[in-house]
């Protein structure tokens, strides 16, 4: 369907008007596209010749709104490192309506209720990582927000530098957060937060509906979601760089992309987001704070659901949920089908091994994937190979426990384990070329970020350890 004919909803102004206002997009001047992706704006039922459709650009920078939606910026509070904020809200993003389960945003479109001091506005750099990352994760099968397009302006915003506005078109099955919740019982709107919680069980758990047990038992499942959003950020080596509880999705996605990184070499304390400077939302550190916040959203449900339950089950949580659900990933990483006790020491004792090897993650697990008792080409990624020699002779013993063919066991670690992840340096490339209007890069990464687990010999050179001077690049919040 062209854009004309797309037709959209807009469930969540069913809601009480304290979860939004309504707010007009103010355009960028003289906006140009910079990418299209087909396969998102095809499950929203956008035609893929769109890329052309001057109707496109228009519809990103809010000069053209479908005539059935209203658009409006949602409210929410939350956490920001540790200290809650009574209202944040949607101060850049926009929503543009619902189709086919996916609710659109625009971010970056310009001054909202929540914009507080800030300027509603996201710079290339910003959006370009957003846009690119939300799909690499997306095929890496990590739960995530995704993105349809992108549009670049002559607009100077002030950042670290003078850098140029633009807007990205993302799309989400739910943009409700933990700190939405947050927001309303704060307020003691407790009848404002059960329309909430219902609403996000008919988007998110539509399930539970009908269980006379609903309200608790989606507190255990977005527990269960979020055990299993993190276990895969921790085992793709993905830091997420700003884990406040209004950056953390009910319904279990990466949400809200700022600083983010890939991890080059291992490490367990590396932070990305160079305003972080306590090291709070460090790699290592992701699940503890995924508990600290589930922690923070169980405290905004006590009018909706046993405190003791859900106290129980953020116990749960701790000592069995997340571990379980890191130790199947792993394990899966490691090509072990059998489930073995000794698994979670082998887990424990690779990560130690990793950090003390210096070696890049990804190139660790892709030529690891390839092992068959060789280990000169695992020997020859890390700095300092000992610790390696001693944790494959506990992976040479586990292996000899299994029953599944050599062959079968790599092509399956092939599937699981990327030949290529987004790094900042990669990034840092397509947004240089970008800002000098050659946008080709762009589209490589964008077809990179499709297609991970693929030998792509054009692009060898991206599946290479980092150079030394590119590896683990920090960035600020600001964006
Ligand atoms: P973040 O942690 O980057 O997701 O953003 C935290 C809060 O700041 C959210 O409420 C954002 O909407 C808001 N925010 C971030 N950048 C801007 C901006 N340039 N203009 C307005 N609000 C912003
Ligand atoms: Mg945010």
């Amino acid at each position: 369907m062209t854009l004309n004919n797309l037709n959209f909803q807009t469930p969540y102004l069913k809601l009480d008007e304290e979860c939004y206002a309504f707010t007009n997009p103010t355009p960028l001047d003289a906006p140009y596209l910079i990418s299209f992706n087909p396969l998102t704006a095809k499950l929203i039922g956008l035609d893929t010749q769109s890329a052309t459709d001057p109707l496109l650009v228009s519809w990103l920078n809010g000069t053209f709104i479908p005539k059935e939606v209203r658009p409006f910026s949602m409210c929410y509070a939350g956490h920001q490192f540790g200290h809650y904020a009574t209202r944040l809200g949607d101060g850049r993003a926009i929503n543009v309506g619902t189709i086919n389960g996916w609710n659109l945003q625009t971010k970056g479109s310009g001054e909202t209720l929540y914009s507080r001091m800030a300027d509603g506005r996201a710079s290339i750099p910003s959006s370009i990582r957003e846009y690119l990352m939300s799909e690499a994760m997306h095929h890496l099968g990590i739960p995530s927000t995704r993105a349809i397009a992108i549009i670049g302006s002559e607009n100077k915003l002030l950042r670290n530098t003078i850098e140029r506005g633009a807007i990205v078109m993302r799309m989400s099955p739910s943009w409700v957060r933990f700190g939405t919740f947050q927001y309303l019982h704060h307020f003691q709107e407790y009848d404002k937060l059960k329309a909430l919680c219902d609403y996000v069980i008919l988007e998110s758990y539509p399930h539970l509906q009908n269980d006379a047990d609903k309200y608790f038992k989606f507190f255990a499942e977005v527990v269960e979601r979020t055990a299993q959003l993190i276990a895969r950020w921790q085992s793709i080596g993905f830091c997420h760089g700003v884990m406040n509880t209004d950056n953390m999705s009910i319904a279990g996605l990466t949400l809200d992309y700022g600083p983010f990184s890939m991890l080059d070499d291992f490490d367990f304390g590396f932070v990305c987001n160079k305003t972080d400077k306590a090291g709070r939302y460090s790699y290592g550190e992701q699940p503890n704070i995924s508990y600290w916040n589930l922690t923070k959203l169980s405290e905004a449900l006590p009018s909706l659901i046993d405190k003791k339950r859900m106290v129980q089950k953020l116990d749960d949580y701790g000592e069995f949920i997340y571990p379980n659900a890191y130790i199947e990933v792993m394990r899966k990483k490691l090509g072990l089908t059998l489930i073995k006790e000794s698994d979670k020491t082998l887990i424990t004792n690779l990560v130690g091994t990793l950090q003390d090897a210096y070696i890049d993650y990804t190139l660790f697990f892709r030529t690891l994937s390839h092992y068959d008792g060789e280990r000169m080409p695992l020997f020859e990624l890390a700095m300092n190979p000992v610790p390696l020699d001693a944790w494959l002779n506990l992976y040479d013993t586990r292996l000899s426990q299994e029953t599944q063919a050599l062959e079968i066991r790599q092509k399956n670690m092939l599937q699981t384990n990327p030949k290529y992840v987004l790094k900042n340096y990669m990034l840092e490339e397509a947004i240089v070329l970008a800002k000098s209007g050659d946008f080709s890069r762009v589209e490589t990464l964008l077809y990179i970020a499709s297609h991970p687990f693929d030998e792509l010999p054009e692009f060898e050179h991206f599946s290479q350890e980092t150079e030394e001077g590119y590896k683990n690049i920090t960035l600020a919040c600001s964006s």
